[in-house]
């Protein structure tokens, strides 16, 4: 490790930090039965559910859908000819600071079927194309060695960039960094540093994938989120997958740990209002001591607006609640087909979106039963995204312009016939917005023993995304624990600042 090296991780204090002390002498398991509901099963739910089951509590999960694993789900489809197979929200990629997450799979023993993507390769019309493989892993040197791939040149950055601003992404600090740009757009940030073209667009992806165009991503979480992935660990953009259908990598193990723990988990069951009895709190006609209401925004709007004693009690709750917003609509498209992309390519690609495509996973170099499919079949499976569709793109148009967008990266893919294909279009996903910040709930509700976990609640460490929701789960059933005088589990962050900061 040379000086620098060794100076910047010094500075951070490591690149994995242990967020609580955790008391050995506490008891791990309770010794009279407590009983917890959760409502959702995402990864938030999922992971509340399998710490709670863990500690002899009694755990019911409640879930809307008739799959489990929410954005992570996965459900079976049946085509024309009598073809069924599993399908998902889309790919997600799994990033080595995902401290919480790993551990989560690790404990459910499904950490067995990551396996490492090769390359992080982002495809443009207008720049070139950049791969990010072999880029610097160490923080600040990684930015510095962006300028070798044309991301950005000496000369932009001594005489065009305001060079000085973009010291900001080094100096994230939760509280300071939302005050001073949770108010400003991505875009509005872009113009007012000069933002050389190549530096915008990746930017941009990354504003993409956390599903909100330039004009309407907070450079907050913008810059939370460059914190949390690039500039305060060293595991650089390579990240793992797991090889197979969520139902079998994610979702079985899950339910087997809870189930064999005396878990139950009750599908097709939306939580629409949830009442208060003496202190307890009955949820579906079960009265347990403990709610974990794990659920998405539009979800949690419903269930909390519908609660008798949330509206006439805490009203400010509620309010804060109502605040919280849904982002642009987002689009997955899977497509099964005749023939094969020519050339090697990673399996997952982002795309400069020429309209609406953000990226294209080749699912069958990365998921077993795919390239089962394609053994026998021949052709190829892909997937086309898009995190944010423009608010007037009309949705009869998104399969259409979709496969357009891949046609002009992929020439070839033009001639290939489309033998079976699912598109979806939603609008689940938690808006970072400019603005929300100030009111985003956090874990800990002003109701007793009444919890929020998701990827859309304040935490106090930086973690986005899947890690977001089962770290978010885990400071909930910690609190519970606490009360409980039981042990609390560990929480894993990256440095909670920035270099400068
Ligand atoms: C296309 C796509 C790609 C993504 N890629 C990545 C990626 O590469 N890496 C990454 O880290 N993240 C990625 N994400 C984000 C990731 O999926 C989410 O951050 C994460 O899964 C959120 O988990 P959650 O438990 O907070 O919420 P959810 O998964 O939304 O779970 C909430 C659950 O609550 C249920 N529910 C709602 N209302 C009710 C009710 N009233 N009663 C009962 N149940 C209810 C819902 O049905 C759902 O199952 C991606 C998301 C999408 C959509």
């Amino acid at each position: 490790m040379s000086f620098l090296e060794n100076e910047i991780q010094k500075r951070l204090g490591g690149y994995k930090h242990l967020f609580n002390q955790v008391d050995e002498s506490y008891p791990s398991k309770l010794k009279e039965r407590k009983s917890a509901a959760i409502i959702g099963g995402g990864i938030a739910g999922l992971t509340s559910a399998i710490y709670l089951a863990e500690r002899g509590f009694d755990v019911f999960i409640f879930e809307k859908n008739n799959y489990l694993g929410g954005k992570l789900g996965s459900w079976q489809v049946k085509f024309n000819d009598g073809y069924e197979t599993n399908v998902e929200h889309g790919f997600h990629a799994f990033f080595r600071q995902y401290y919480n997450l790993k551990n989560l799979l690790k404990k459910i023993d499904a950490d067995k079927y990551l396996i490492p993507i090769d390359d992080y390769l982002i495809l443009t019309k207008k720049h070139g194309n950049f791969s990010f493989k072999d880029i610097d892993k160490t923080p600040v040197k990684n930015i510095l060695s962006m300028r070798k791939k044309g991301i950005y040149s000496f000369s932009d950055a001594m005489f065009k960039m305001k060079g000085l601003e973009l010291l900001s992404l080094l100096k994230f600090d939760d509280t300071k960094t939302f005050k001073d740009y949770d108010n400003i757009s991505f875009e509005q940030y872009a113009e007012e540093t000069k933002l050389p073209p190549e530096m915008k667009l990746m930017f941009t992806t990354f504003s993409r994938a956390f599903f909100a165009e330039p004009q309407y991503i907070s450079m907050a979480e913008l810059i939370k989120s460059f914190h949390f992935y690039f500039l305060s660990n060293d595991h650089g953009l390579i990240y793992d997958v797991l090889n197979d259908d969520f139902e079998f990598t994610f979702l079985d193990p899950c339910r087997k740990f809870i189930e064999e723990r005396g878990g139950q988990i009750f599908l097709e069951s939306p939580v629409t209002a949830i009442e208060q009895i003496n202190g307890k709190f009955n949820v579906q006609g079960k009265i347990v001591d403990y709610v974990i209401v794990a659920s998405d925004i539009p979800g949690t709007k419903r269930a909390v607006q519908y609660s008798p004693f949330i509206r006439s009690s805490y009203p400010e709750f509620m309010k804060q609640i109502q605040e919280m917003k849904e982002s642009q609509r987002y689009a997955v498209l899977r497509i099964w087909t005749d023939k094969k992309l020519k050339g090697d390519y990673p399996f997952f690609i982002f795309t400069d979106a020429l309209e609406i495509l953000d990226s294209i996973t080749i699912y069958h170099q990365m998921e077993k039963s795919s390239e089962q499919w394609v053994n026998e079949n021949g052709g190829g499976i892909y997937e086309l995204h898009s995190y944010a569709l423009p608010d007037d793109f009309e949705e009869e148009k998104v399969r259409e312009q979709l496969l357009k967008e891949f046609g002009e990266y992929f020439p070839e893919i033009k001639e290939a016939e489309i033998i079976y294909e699912y598109l979806q279009v939603k609008n689940d996903f938690t808006a970072f917005h400019t603005g929300l910040n100030k009111t985003r709930p956090g874990f800990k509700t002003e109701i007793e023993n009444f919890y929020l976990a998701g990827d859309w609640v304040k935490l106090p460490v930086p973690a986005m995304l899947m890690e977001a929701a089962a770290t978010s789960a885990m400071f909930a059933v910690n609190d519970i624990f606490e009360k409980e005088g039981l042990r609390q589990e560990m929480i894993w962050t990256v440095p909670v600042k920035g270099l400068l900061a």
